[in-house]
């Protein structure tokens, strides 16, 4: 597991700079980006994921958090990747119907379904050594939002919420830093 960039949100002058959690997961030969994001320079991503000895093309997955262009915009820098969604994958120009939730990316990295922040959530649950890391936008960081302004349905998105933490030792949230969740992560 590797953040290639912690996500931000944040009002400048020149208006709202935004950019989503972008996460490197490599396992077997699974080469896995959750969330391709909105970044600042596309360069610097790129120069991010050569520090980790990771070429573009040798991308095999990406996995999109949900449909805000903020966490998919930069999908076509990664040519050979397949993506997933919530209800299909999509390879080259074929269109694979199926639900998320316990599909399997590879042996140690699957989704599941968590609905709250959109009704199309998906959460990447990666086993490592440390436990389970959970990729998700259930969370904008470390300190939530306790309300989700965005969210349709809260009480779905307390649900998902629960979930994850049922299994999730550390939480990789869709714009901040990874956090140990604990008795004051928002429920
Ligand atoms: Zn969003
Ligand atoms: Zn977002």
């Amino acid at each position: 597991m590797h953040v290639l960039q912690p996500g931000y949100a944040r009002e400048e002058q020149d208006g709202e700079h935004v950019g989503s959690t972008v996460t490197l997961i490599r396992d077997g030969a699974a080469t896995i980006i959750v969330d391709p994001g909105m970044v600042a320079s596309r360069e610097g991503l790129l120069a991010e994921l050569a520090g980790q000895g990771v070429t573009p093309e040798s991308v095999t997955d990406i996995v999109f958090s949900h449909h805000h262009p903020d966490h998919t915009v930069n999908a076509a820098l990664f040519p050979a990747a397949r993506i997933h969604d919530h209800w299909a994958i999509y390879d080259g120009d074929l269109w694979i119907s199926r639900a998320a939730d316990g599909a399997e990316l590879s042996p140690s990295v699957r989704l599941i379904a968590t609905p709250g922040h959109t009704a199309e959530d998906i959460t990447t649950l990666a086993a490592t050594p440390d436990g389970v890391h959970a990729c998700t936008h259930a969370w904008w960081g470390a300190d939530g939002p306790a309300r989700d302004p965005f969210a349709p349905d809260p009480a779905a998105l307390a649900a998902s919420r629960a979930r994850i933490l049922s299994v999730a030792a550390v939480i990789i949230p869709g714009h901040g830093p990874a956090f140990v969740p604990g008795d004051s992560t928002p429920r």
